[in-house]
């Protein structure tokens, strides 16, 4: 196995799609897989992984979905049942047309997305009110053949959570897509420490098959907008598309009304990208795979053990503790790899500090140091896991409210995403040429609209005609 005696990353500052790429490889979160577009995510970015699905679970569980699987093959004839649907994904798909050394009688699609396999079963499912709402979620794999492809934010195939909601009403639907909004944008700023922006897509930019396609969209550090995901009200498309219907309480048939939703391992590449610096990468506390590393000095008896108290101290409280106790790797190589790796704190355990009654904490985050006291220990190693919590949350947000430009001029539009890009808000009068022609010059695109967004009277940006609303535009991942 390869190790690197430097970290051979180059500057995040210099060149951030070297560096990105560079520091995954590096720290050991993912590689390059024999299958073009495809990636081979290693323990390090999979023990990530495991954190994110562990925060979601337990929230999706609170709000009374449960967890299933469905097949990986959908039979072709499903796709093509929902029209905007299969326009949309028709161009990405992968299709098994052998199976068993035998042609199929019909080729299977390897699932782009699992709406219509689940649909068809929900129509069996739901016959009355009673069976209503049935709340779904999987986690799986889905694959969408990619030309381009970049570590973790496009891959052809990916791993997700999907969510596959049916409901009696309209207004029940579309709050329940709403909550499920909210519950990410909690965990993206809470847990990641990445700042959104929330409400909804244009006609033009939202899922193929829905009604109201909610988003959340974060601003990455070169000013390009990343989706952090999405919650769609699909209305009654699938529903009519898949003969999903119900009897109501006067015995009344009825469609359902259906949401679906997914956050992706996408959102670790906006997570690298986001808090990363010239010397790798930066975890956010509480969703690091390690939170505190523990580095012996020396590797007499007593460093030792006490190396292994600490641990289990700390362990005790619920932090996430390792201890890099190879003897074959230098002090100062352990330094660089464990800030490569981006692991919050750092304590060094030599033969100085076996004695005293204080040690010394070295944060990632600013590279602070800071002396703590024994006495109370895993107390104040929390108190600094929060700090540095919040302190990556308010550099994001702070990055991200200085580069978001109100603007009534098209030629500023054109001069912002030329040179600075970021955010910008604007009148858009809702036609979708308009939309296209701006994409078109300035490769932005409307990312959302706040759902509280106040309606005024203005100008659209490209056409001058009457807009009501100023929508977020940006250049998008
Ligand atoms: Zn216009």
């Amino acid at each position: 196995m390869a190790h690197f005696d430097k970290k051979q990353i180059v500057k995040k500052s210099e060149n951030p799609d070297r560096w990105y790429t560079d520091v995954i490889l590096r720290s050991e979160m993912a590689d390059y897989s024999p299958v073009k577009g495809c990636m081979i995510i290693r323990p390090y970015g999979y023990a990530l992984w495991e954190n994110i699905q562990g925060y979601l679970d337990k929230k999706l569980k609170d709000l009374g979905v449960k967890n299933a699987y469905f097949p990986l093959f959908i039979p072709m004839h499903f796709l093509q049942k929902e029209k905007e649907h299969v326009k949309g994904f028709s161009p990405q798909l992968a299709v098994v047309t052998i199976g068993g050394g035998e042609e199929l009688a019909e080729p299977l699609a390897v699932r782009p997305t699992s709406e219509t396999i689940m649909y068809d079963t929900y129509a069996k499912w739901i016959q009355s009110y009673r069976d209503l709402p049935l709340l779904i979620n999987l986690w799986n794999n889905v694959v969408r053949w990619e030309k381009r492809t970049y570590l973790f934010m496009r891959t052809t195939e990916f791993l997700w959570q999907e969510g596959h909601t049916a409901h009696a009403t309209f207004e029940e639907a579309d709050a329940f897509a709403k909550t499920i909004m909210d519950t990410y944008k909690r965990f993206d700023e809470e847990e990641l420490a990445i700042p959104v922006l929330t409400g909804r897509k244009s006609e033009s930019e939202k899922f193929p098959g829905a009604k109201i396609t909610y988003t959340l969209e974060a601003l990455m550090p070169d000013g390009k907008a990343l989706q952090m995901g999405t919650s769609h009200n699909l209305g009654d498309n699938f529903a009519k598309a898949f003969d999903i219907q119900y009897l109501d309480k006067t015995g009344k048939r009825q469609y359902v009304w259906q949401t679906s939703w997914a956050e992706t391992t996408r959102v670790i590449g906006a997570l690298i990208l986001s808090h990363g610096d010239d010397g790798g990468l930066i975890f956010p506390p509480n969703i690091a795979p390690t939170q505190v590393v523990i580095i012996p000095v020396s590797h007499s008896d007593a460093a030792v053990s006490k190396c292994d108290s600490l641990k289990m101290e700390l362990e005790a409280t619920g932090i996430r503790v390792e201890i890099d106790d190879r003897e074959e790797k230098t002090v100062g190589w352990k330094f660089n790899e464990w800030e490569l790796k981006g692991v919050p704190l750092r304590i060094e355990v030599g033969e100085r500090e076996l004695g005293s009654k204080e040690l010394t904490v070295v944060r990632r985050d600013t590279g602070g140091k800071r002396s703590v006291q024994l006495s109370a220990f895993s107390v104040q190693l929390k108190k600094l896991l929060n700090e540095i919590q919040k302190n990556l949350f308010e550099k994001m947000k702070k990055f991200s409210e200085e580069n978001t430009h109100e603007v009534t001029n098209y030629d500023e539009f054109k001069n912002i995403m030329n040179n600075k890009k970021g955010f910008i808000r604007a009148f858009w009068c809702g036609d979708p040429k308009c939309e296209l022609s701006i994409k078109g010059e300035t490769k932005a695109t409307t990312r959302v609209l706040p759902l509280d967004a106040k309606e005024e009277k203005g100008k659209c940006i490209y056409c001058s005609n009457d807009a009501k609303h100023r929508w977020y535009f940006a250049q998008a991942y």
